[in-house]
C-alpha cells in the first residue's frame, strides 16, 4: 500500500500515519520528497482496512498494491490449474466443450440434443434445472425431475453434466447429479452460496456477474477457494454495456488477462455473451483464439420453442459444423479439440 500525504502535511500528521502503520505491526517507509511526503507500507495486517488512511488527517491518497486474490493468483501458482472430471479434464493443452440447452425441459429433448452434441465432440452436457430468470412469472426449470432428466442423459451418453444451483440449500441435491456446479451471473457474489460450493468438493463453474468486475470474479472465486475447494473454472458470459444490439458485451479482453492474472481454466460462453444464434460461432473461434480452456455453448433441437434462451441457441447442425471449423483453429494455436 502507498499512502501519499498531501502537499503541506504537518510533520505531525505524517508521525501520526507512521504510528498507526506500525500498530498494525506493518513497516512503514516514508519517502520525503519536495513537496509531498509518500508512505511505502510494507506486510499485510490481518483485520484492517487500508481505505480507512484515507479518513486521517493530511492524506491525500491511498493505494493499494498487490491483489486482494491469493489462491486464485498466478503469483501463489504459476503452472495452469488442470481439473480432471474422469473421462474430461479442463485446463492444459485439450480444450474442453459443454454443450446443451437453457433449460432441461423434456426426456426427449435431453435425450435428443446429448445425443446430438457428444457426436460433434461435447464432453459436457449443460440444461439447467433450476433457472435464475429474470420474472418471477417466467418458466422456473423443472427441479428435481430435470436433474434426473440430466443424470439419465449421463447415463445414456457418458456426457458429464455441468448445471447451475441456485440456493446454498439445494447444494447437496444439486451435488448428486452434477459432475459440475455451475454458479450463475445473478449469483456470482452470493456469498453465502460461494461458501456452500466450496465446502465441496465438486468442481465449480463460476460465471462472471453481468455487472462485475474482473477482480471482483476472481474475488468470488477466492471465496470458494478459501473454503477449500480449488476446482473453480472461470467463465465470461458477457457484461452489460450501453449496446442493445447484442444481449451482453462479449467481454474477451477478460480471457488472455484472467489467464495472466489466475491459474483456473477460462470457459468463454459465447451464446450469453452475444444473445444471437449467428454471432455464436464466430465468437466461439474467437475465444479460443485469445486462450479459453473451453466452451459452453447453448444447443436446442428446436430452438422457435425452447422455453428460455432460443434465439441464442444453435440447432444441432449448426453446433456440430461450428466445432468442425473449430478443430483447424485450435491445432493452428496448439491446442487440441
Ligand atoms: C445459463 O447458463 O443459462 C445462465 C442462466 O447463464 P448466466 O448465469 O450467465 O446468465
Ligand atoms: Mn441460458
Amino acid at each position: 500500500m502507498i499512502v501519499v500525504m498531501k502537499q503541506g502535511a504537518t510533520a505531525a500528521e505524517i508521525g501520526a500515519v507512521i504510528a498507526r502503520v506500525e500498530e498494525l505491526g506493518l513497516t512503514p517507509h516514508p519517502i520525503y520528497g519536495e513537496n509531498h511526503t509518500v508512505i511505502a507500507v510494507v506486510g499485510e495486517a490481518a483485520i484492517h482496512d487500508p481505505d480507512n488512511f484515507q479518513a486521517m488527517a493530511g492524506v491525500d491518497t491511498v493505494t493499494r498494491i498487490g491483489h486482494q486474490f491469493k489462491l486464485a493468483s498466478r503469483q501463489a501458482k504459476t503452472e495452469d490449474t488442470v481439473i480432471s472430471l474422469n473421462g474430461a479434464s479442463i485446463g492444459g493443452r485439450k480444450l474442453v466443450v459443454m454443450a446443451g440447452p437453457c433449460s432441461v425441459e423434456s426426456r426427449t429433448q435431453m435425450l435428443e440434443t446429448a445425443q446430438a452434441v457428444k457426436e460433434a465432440g461435447a464432453k459436457l452436457l449443460r440444461g439447467g434445472a433450476y433457472k435464475p430468470r429474470t420474472s418471477p412469472y417466467a418458466f422456473q426449470g423443472m427441479g428435481l425431475k430435470g436433474l434426473e432428466l440430466l443424470a439419465e442423459a449421463r447415463e445414456v451418453t457418458g456426457l458429464k453434466v455441468v448445471t447451475e444451483v441456485m440456493t446454498p440449500e439445494a447444494v447437496p441435491l444439486v451435488s448428486q447429479y452434477a459432475d459440475i456446479l455451475q454458479i450463475g451471473a445473478r449469483n456470482m457474489q452470493n456469498y453465502g452460496l460461494l461458501n456452500a460450493v466450496g465446502r465441496t468438493q465438486r468442481p465449480v463453474l463460476l460465471k462472471r456477474g453481468m455487472m462485475s468486475t474482473i477482480q471482483e470474479l476472481l474475488m468470488s472465486a477466492e471465496y470458494i477457494m478459501s473454503n477449500g475447494n480449488y476446482k473453480v473454472m472461470l467463465c465470461e458470459r458477457g457484461i452489460r454495456t450501453f449496446e442493445p444490439m447484442t444481449r451482453n458485451t462479449f467481454d474477451l479482453n477478460a480471457v488472455p488477462l484472467l489467464k495472466q492474472l489466475s491459474h483456473l481454466p477460462v470457459i468463454a460462453d459465447p451464446s450469453h455473451g452475444t444473445g444471437r444464434w449467428d454471432l455464436v460461432a464466430p465468437m466461439a473461434k474467437a475465444s479460443i483464439a485469445c486462450g479459453a480452456d473451453g466452451l459452453i455453448i447453448e444447443v436446442h433441437p428446436h430452438p422457435e420453442v425452447a422455453v428460455s434462451d432460443g434465439a441464442q441457441s444453435l440447432k444441432p447442425e449448426k453446433f456440430a459444423q461450428m466445432m468442425r471449423e473449430l478443430k483447424p483453429l485450435a491445432e493452428a494455436l496448439g491446442r487440441e479439440l
